[in-house]
C-alpha cells in the first residue's frame, strides 16, 4: 500500500470513520503514520501501591482479596467493588455499569490493572480502571489525541494494519543511518506508536524530528535562493560620508559598518534582501534612511513602511531633514481619497522620490516610476504572506528589514540562513541604562511621588495600561481611569490620553504635542509600543504589567532611555506569579535575551507561515527545545549536498512539494 492512499483503502475504515479521521486531518496513510501518540501506557513494570502518589496513573499488579460487592446508589448506576493488595498497600477498585464482571474476580487471583491511583471516603481507590487478567502483550500503548466519535482502540487499529501493509520508502543510505544514530523510517514508526521500550520510543521521535527539521532547512534555503536575483537596480557611488554631514549626531561604529554592508549591497552583483537587528534605540531609523539616500541620489524611488501611522508620521518628519520636501510623501489612511489619488499620481510618474507609509501601502494597488528599494520597519513577525507580498511582483527590488526583537540571535541564523543579516549591536554613546523596578500596588503611591520629581525637572512620562476603559470582571486600571486619577495627582501638568480609537488626525496631534513638551504626560494603551523616539520622557510606568508578554514590555521600555538623562521603568504588578517572569526585565536590558525567554514561556508558534489551525510547518519539532537538532540537521544537509548522493535530492523535491502547499495556503488566506 503506498502512502499516499486514502485511509479509506484500511480495512475497517469506511466513510464515516473516514470522515472522523478527517477531523483530525488524517486522510492518507501517511497523515495517520505521522499521527503521533501524546503519551504512552507503561505496561513494562508494575509500580508498587506503596510508591504511587495520588492522582497517579500506573500498572499495578495485584491480587483479589475479597469477593465483588454490587451497588445500586442511583437509578442506572451499579457499581462493583472488591479489594486488592500488592503486598505493599490495599486499595479499592471500583467498576461502574459493568456487573458481568463479577464472574471474573476471583479472591485469591492475580489481576493486572491500569488506573488513577485516588483517596476518596477515606481510603485508597482506584475508580474505573482498565482490567486485564492476563499480562498485556505490548509493554507500551500509545495514547492519541481523539475527537468525539474516534478511539484509542480504532487509532490503534488503523495503525496496527497501516504498519504492517505500508510501504516505505527510506531516503538515507544504511551508512547515513548508522553515522546519525537513527531508525530507519519503517522502524521508526512503528517503535514510535508500538514502542518496545521507553528508550526506543525517544529514538523514534528523534528520527521523526530529524527528517521534519532538514526538511525545515531545505525549505528555508530554497525560499533563500528564490531571492537571490541579479541586481538590475544597481547604484554607483559611495555616500556614507556625504550623508554623515546631514546628521547632527557621530554614526557609532555599528552603524556605521552596516551601513557599508548595505552600499556593498546596492553596488553588488544580487539583490539586497538583509535584515538589519538592533535592539530598542539603536538608531536603526538612520541605516533606512542611509539606504534610501543612496536610492536617491542614483534617482529611484524608495518606499518605507512603518507598522502605525504615528510612526509614519515620525518617519516623515526625519525625511524632511535629509531630503528635499517636494520629493517626500507620507501615505496613510488619515488622507481624504482625492489626495491619495493626486499623490499615488505623482507615485507613478515619479515626482516623489521618497514613499513613507503604512503596511497597508504595500496591498494596496499602487504603481511606481522606478520603485528601487523596500524597507520594512520594526517588523516582528515574518510570515511568509508578509514575506510572498513584499517581493510579489516586484522581485528585482531591494528589501531590508528592520527589526527590534525579532526572534533569538540563534534562531534566526537559522530561519534567515539565507537573508543576510547586519546586527547593530552598539547603542549610541552617552546613554545611560534604563533603570527598572518591579513594584507592588502598596508602593504606587511613591511612584507617582518619583513621577511628579522627574515632571518638575522638566521631563515627560509615558503610563501605560493595559485596557482603554473599564469592561466588567476585569482586574486591570483603565486608561481612562489612569487619566482621571492622574490628574488629580498632578494639577497644573499637561497630560493626554491616547488609544487606538481616536482618530488618526488626533492621535497625530497628541503625539505632536509630546514630542514637543506641550504634553508631559501621555496615558497610553500599547499604541505607543514601537519606534516612538522621545528623547526627553524618562519614565515608563506599565500598569498590570503581568498583562504583557516581556518582549512587548522591552519595547515599551525602550521608548524611554533614548535621551541624556537617566530614565526610569516601573513594571506595576500584584501579581506574584508572574514576577519570576518580570523579574527577566529587571536584570536584563538585552532584548535578544528577553526575546529568548519570552519565547521559551510562550512557545515558537510558526514562524515560517501563516499559521492556521494545527497546520504548521512543524508538527512534532519544537524550535526551543530541538534548537541542537536544528542547527546540527543544517549541517547535515550541507554535507548531503556536497556528497552529491540520491538524499539531497530526494529532500528537495519533498521541500519543494512542502513550499507549493504552503503557498497554495497563502493564495488562499
Ligand atoms: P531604533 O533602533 O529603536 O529604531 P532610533 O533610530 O529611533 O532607534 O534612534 C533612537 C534615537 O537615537 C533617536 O533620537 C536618534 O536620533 C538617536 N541616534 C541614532 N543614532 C545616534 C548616534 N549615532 N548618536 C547619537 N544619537 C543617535
Ligand atoms: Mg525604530
Amino acid at each position: 500500500m503506498e502512502l499516499n492512499e486514502s485511509v479509506r483503502s484500511l480495512p475497517g475504515v469506511g466513510e464515516k470513520t473516514a470522515e472522523l479521521l478527517q477531523k483530525v486531518e488524517i486522510s492518507t496513510v501517511k497523515d495517520l503514520l505521522y499521527y503521533l501518540p501524546r503519551a504512552y501506557k507503561d505496561f513494562s513494570h508494575c509500580k508498587k501501591i506503596r510508591d504511587v502518589s495520588f492522582g497517579e496513573t500506573a500498572f499495578f499488579k495485584v491480587k483479589i482479596l475479597s469477593q465483588p460487592q454490587v451497588r445500586r446508589p442511583r437509578y442506572k448506576l451499579e457499581i462493583t467493588s472488591f479489594q486488592v493488595s500488592d503486598g505493599t498497600g490495599i486499595a479499592i477498585v471500583d467498576i461502574f455499569n459493568q456487573v458481568y464482571i463479577k464472574n471474573n474476580i476471583v479472591p485469591g487471583n492475580i489481576i493486572y490493572i491500569y488506573g488513577k491511583l485516588e483517596q476518596k471516603f477515606g481510603k485508597v481507590r482506584i475508580t474505573s480502571p482498565e482490567l486485564y487478567f492476563k499480562k498485556p502483550q505490548e509493554s507500551f500503548l500509545p495514547i492519541y489525541p481523539l475527537t468525539a466519535g474516534l478511539t484509542q482502540n480504532m487509532l490503534r487499529k488503523f495503525l496496527r494494519e497501516a504498519l504492517h501493509t505500508a510501504e516505505f520508502t527510506e531516503v538515507y543510505s544504511d551508512v547515513f543511518l548508522r553515522k546519525n544514530k537513527l531508525f530507519g523510517l519503517k522502524e521508526a514508526l512503528r517503535e514510535v506508536h508500538f514502542p518496545e521500550t521507553a528508550e526506543r520510543a525517544e529514538k523514534a521521535r528523534l528520527r521523526i524530528i530529524f527528517d521534519e527539521l532538514l526538511l525545515f532547512n531545505r525549505m528555508l534555503e530554497l525560499l533563500g535562493e528564490e531571492k537571490r536575483l541579479q541586481n538590475r537596480i544597481r547604484i554607483e557611488g559611495s555616500f556614507l560620508e556625504e550623508f554623515s554631514r546631514y546628521l547632527s549626531f557621530e554614526l557609532t561604529g555599528a552603524q556605521k559598518r552596516v551601513m557599508r554592508e548595505i552600499e556593498n549591497d546596492l553596488t553588488g552583483e544580487q539583490v539586497m534582501n538583509r535584515l538589519v537587528q538592533g535592539d530598542v534605540g539603536s538608531g536603526k531609523t538612520v541605516i533606512a534612511f542611509f539606504a534610501m539616500y543612496c536610492m536617491y541620489q542614483n534617482g529611484y524611488q524608495s518606499i518605507l513602511m512603518a507598522p502605525t501611522e504615528i510612526l509614519a508620521r515620525q518617519h516623515y518628519e526625519t525625511a524632511l531633514k535629509l531630503f528635499p520636501e517636494e520629493k517626500i510623501v507620507c501615505l496613510t489612511g488619515a488622507l481624504t481619497a482625492k489626495k491619495k489619488s493626486e499623490l499615488r499620481e505623482k507615485v507613478a510618474d515619479g515626482t516623489l522620490k521618497i514613499i513613507i507609509g503604512t503596511h497597508a501601502l504595500l496591498y494596496g494597488d499602487i504603481s511606481f516610476e522606478n520603485l528601487g528599494l523596500i524597507i520594512t520597519d520594526e517588523q516582528h513577525r515574518f510570515g511568509v504572506k508578509q514575506r510572498a507580498a513584499l517581493s510579489g511582483g516586484r522581485q528585482e527590488v531591494h528589501t531590508l528589514i528592520m527589526s527590534a526583537t525579532p526572534i533569538p540571535r540563534t534562531l534566526s541564523l537559522v530561519l534567515f540562513g539565507h537573508t543576510d543579516i547586519s546586527v547593530v549591536d552598539e547603542l549610541p554613546p552617552g546613554r545611560k541604562e534604563i533603570k527598572t523596578y518591579l513594584i507592588h500596588g502598596s508602593k504606587y503611591n511613591d511612584m507617582i511621588g518619583f513621577i511628579a520629581n522627574e515632571l518638575n525637572q522638566g521631563r515627560q512620562a509615558y503610563i501605560v495600561c493595559p485596557l482603554i476603559e473599564d469592561s466588567g470582571g476585569m482586574e486591570a486600571k483603565s486608561a481612562k481611569q489612569m487619566f482621571d486619577e492622574l490628574k488629580s495627582c498632578y494639577p497644573g501638568k499637561q497630560m493626554a490620553l491616547i488609544h487606538g480609537k481616536l482618530k488618526n488626525a488626533e492621535k497625530q496631534k497628541i503625539m505632536e504635542d509630546f514630542s514637543s513638551g506641550s504634553l508631559q504626560i501621555l496615558v497610553s494603551t500599547t499604541v505607543i509600543e514601537v519606534g516612538i523616539n522621545v528623547p526627553n520622557a524618562t519614565v515608563m510606568a506599565v500598569m498590570n504589567a503581568e498583562r504583557f508578554g516581556l518582549a512587548q514590555l522591552h519595547q515599551l521600555r525602550g521608548r524611554v532611555g533614548r535621551g541624556k538623562h537617566q530614565s526610569y521603568c516601573f513594571l506595576v504588578s500584584d501579581n506574584q506569579n508572574a514576577y519570576e517572569r518580570l523579574r527577566v526585565l529587571v536584570s536584563s536590558n538585552d532584548g535578544f535575551k528577553i526575546a529568548e525567554k519570552d519565547m521559551q514561556i510562550r512557545g515558537t508558534g510558526d514562524l515560517l507561515g501563516t499559521r492556521q489551525h494545527g497546520a504548521g510547518t512543524l508538527k512534532v519539532a519544537n524550535l526551543i527545545t530541538d534548537m541542537g537538532l536544528l542547527i546540527r540537521t543544517r549541517e547535515v544537509l550541507d554535507q548531503l549536498k556536497k556528497s552529491g548522493g540520491p538524499e539531497y535530492g530526494a529532500i528537495t523535491a519533498a521541500a519543494k512539494e512542502e513550499l507549493k502547499k504552503k503557498l497554495i495556503e497563502i493564495a488562499l488566506n
